[in-house]
């Protein structure tokens, strides 16, 4: 059989198993063998029953003493109960509700049982519901597969085996043998089945290493790409004179080194004939918005439009205010164009924006929709969460001639892996907060200290300030915590009986959404609970106590992106954790937090702890999906990935060499799949 053909035809899947693996994207015999495990039951390191480890898996060798046993219990659940030995210890087992055990563990027979050790009150040792097989059918290590109920592990399983079993040849390897060689890997068709059924954990090491590295090499391969067609074309924005000491002579304080730094390199791609593609990276306060201004600025000194675009209508007009600020006395002119203004409004703009009245646009990403025209764009400024794929670069490269592109985003990651991730663009990280910022002082406490956080939330607002409460997302089923929602009417009809209290959430529309942030933005409210909404929330210096319930429920990164929305103005801000949980991993966690304000730190100190990928998966946003890799985790992996990369397009930049089809055929569908490239 061929790795397209359909997956019904595969030994063990009718029609109907066909319908149920489609649900899960696999249509062919290829996409079957790409479904990979996503964990493994381990039972190749046997361990002598005296020694089984306490509440953990593990597999043992042994021999039925006696039939098992039927136990009827009150209430209808039925009982199977046996003994087993490895001729030094003894392991009682139990079964429940299975009335097949009886047929099929025979006394004096030897199996290997494989499940969760424990002791009983009388210490002797127990295993319940071991899964068994015979030792000379094992597999010792067995696949665990994503299931459903319509297709169980087992199943899955199976069908992956009859369809490894008819490949009529080796899975072909696009891999060029060099460079799999020079990096150590295995073949393709070794790995596929050793990711699989592996023979022991070194296979399995093995394939994943090779597996892993296709991923990342696809995705660099593709990345440095995209970034060789972008610094291959010509801007005909090119700026000759640089304004920005100009600038920033107008500006009330005195640019940080790095924002000098960032504007210099930036200034240096607008200067160069090529369109800029960088990506401006700097924590939550670190003046990314001065670094943008400067270059609008100097945009307009030579006689270009800019673009700015934010994700929401509230931060749209808030940035419009900044640049309005920014641009006093100036000759940049600025308009907010945004859905919701009048036809006229719009209109007025529109025109303003086509006969080059105006240089600055601020708005949605209506702004680079079709029926805006500019005079003579030539920047664009949008933040991370607007990545661009080739589409919108067209559409937007037809607006003017290649305009410059800068993204800006308040994640910090480590340089390397800034690197590796944003392969297509350039990075300038802002590594330093403008001077006399007060750090937010952080607490983190118990679920007993609530009244107490009331009444020091009640202080601030009587002095006028303004407070958040973050609530974690509550899933359906998660009964231990409170919806936003609930808990908002809690205090709003108990202990903040009288105050202002506002409410927003992810399942508001986003209409909704923005006249509440508008209100807390204004001071109509005192107090705001959230979901983590406001992560990308406005700049409301006026707020400054910042409350997260079920802090552990959230990773490091996006805790600091939530202290972030305080700290903004010249009074103390503080941020409140409030936890019970009892588990090291959050609280190393909130130790971090609570010692530093530096977002590279915490950044670092994420990669190492480790939470699952709960931001990460944003970050990733744009880029192809990874299965087996890792970002956070294999930098290692990604730094020799990028070197092979940029080896191979340095002797083949568009892969075109024969040897290379299909390399470039896997890398062109992990991008095509992703929507991007
Ligand atoms: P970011 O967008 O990176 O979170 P902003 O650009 O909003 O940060 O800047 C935060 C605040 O710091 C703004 O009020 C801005 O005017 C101010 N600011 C920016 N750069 C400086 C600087 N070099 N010195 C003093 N204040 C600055
Ligand atoms: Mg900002």
């Amino acid at each position: 059989m061929q790795l397209k053909a359909p997956i019904q035809y595969v030994k063990g899947v009718g029609p109907t198993r066909a319908k149920a693996f489609e649900k899960l994207s696999v249509t062919s015999v290829g996409a079957l063998l790409r479904y990979y495990p996503r964990a493994y039951e381990d039972w190749s390191r046997i361990v002598p029953i005296r020694e089984m480890p306490e509440n953990e898996t593990c597999c043992i060798r042994a021999t039925v003493c006696h039939q098992p046993t039927k136990i009827r219990v009150p209430g209808g659940l039925l009982l199977y109960k046996t003994t087993v030995t490895d001729g030094e210890g003894l392991l009682n087992l139990t079964f429940f509700n299975n009335k097949y055990i009886g047929n099929q563990l025979h006394e004096g027979e030897e199996y290997l049982f494989f499940g969760k050790a424990a002791r009983n009150k009388y210490g002797a040792r127990e295993m319940a519901s071991p899964l068994f097989q015979k030792p000379q059918s094992a597999r010792r290590i067995r696949p665990i597969y994503p299931s459903s109920s319509a297709l169980p592990s087992k199943t899955i399983e199976r069908c992956v085996q009859n369809a490894l079993d008819s490949l009529d040849a080796p899975i072909p390897d696009f891999l060029p043998e060099e460079v799999r060689v020079r990096n150590g890997l295995c073949t393709l068709d070794e790995a596929i089945h050793s990711i699989h059924f592996p023979k022991d954990n070194a296979a399995l090491e093995t394939a994943r290493k090779r597996l892993i590295f296709d991923e990342l090499f696809l995705l660099q391969l593709g990345l440095l790409q995209m970034k060789s067609r972008t610094q291959t074309l010509s801007t005909g924005c090119v700026v000759t004179h640089d304004e920005t000491a100009r600038f920033a002579a107008h500006l009330p304080f005195t640019m940080t080194n790095a924002q000098k730094r960032a504007v210099r390199e930036a200034v240096a791609d607008m200067r160069s004939g090529e369109p800029m593609n960088r990506l401006l990276q700097g924590d939550v306060g670190s003046g990314k918005t001065a670094v943008a201004a400067a270059l609008v600025y100097t945009a307009a000194a030579n006689g270009l439009q800019s673009a700015v675009m934010a994700p929401t209508e509230v931060l749209a007009e808030q940035h419009l205010r900044t640049f309005e600020n920014f641009f006093a006395g100036t000759n940049v002119h600025t308009a907010l164009l945004t859905g919701s203004m009048t036809a006229a409004e719009k209109r007025a703009v529109k025109a303003a924006l086509a006969d080059g009245s105006v240089q600055l646009a601020v708005g949605t990403h209506a702004l680079i929709q079709q029926d805006v025209d500019f005079c003579r764009l030539g920047l664009v400024v949008t933040d991370e969460q607007h990545r661009f794929g080739v589409a919108q670069r067209a559409s937007l490269a037809a607006k003017g001639d290649n305009p410059h592109i800068l993204v800006m985003s308040a994640t910090p990651i480590p340089r390397t892996l800034g690197l590796m991730l944003y392969g297509d663009l350039n990075v300038s990280v802002l590594d330093e907060l403008p001077p006399g910022r007060q750090p937010v002082e952080t607490y983190c406490v118990g679920t007993s200290y609530r009244p107490r956080i009331y009444n020091f939330l009640k202080k601030h607002i009587q002095r006028g300030l303004q407070c958040y409460i973050v609530c974690p997302l509550v899933e359906e089923g998660e009964s231990n915590l409170v919806p936003a929602q609930e808990y908002y009417e809690k205090l709003q009809s108990g202990v903040f009986r009288g105050y202002r209290l506002g409410l927003l959430h992810g399942r508001m529309k986003p209409k909704e959404k923005d006249a509440v942030m508008r209100a807390f933005a204004a001071g109509e409210i005192d107090l705001l609970v959230s979901t983590v909404v406001i992560e990308v929330g406005v700049d409301v210096p006026n707020a400054v106590v910042m409350v997260i319930e079920n802090a552990e429920r959230f990773g490091l990164s996006q805790l600091h992106q939530l202290r972030g929305r305080v700290g903004r103005g010249s009074e103390k801000s503080t941020c409140i954790l409030i936890s019970d949980a009892q588990n090291e991993e959050a609280k190393a966690r909130f130790n971090v937090l609570c010692e530093t304000t530096d977002g590279f730190k915490i950044a670092d100190a994420d990669l190492k702890l480790r939470g699952p990928g709960d931001f990460f998966g944003k970050r990733q946003h744009g880029l192809p999906a990874l299965h087996l890799a890792d970002l956070l985790r294999d930098t290692k992996m990604l730094v020799t990935v990028r070197h092979a990369a940029e080896a191979l397009l340095a002797r083949d930049p568009t892969l075109s060499d024969p040897a290379h089809a299909a390399l470039r055929k896997q890398t062109d569908k992990m991008f095509a799949a992703a929507n991007i490239g």
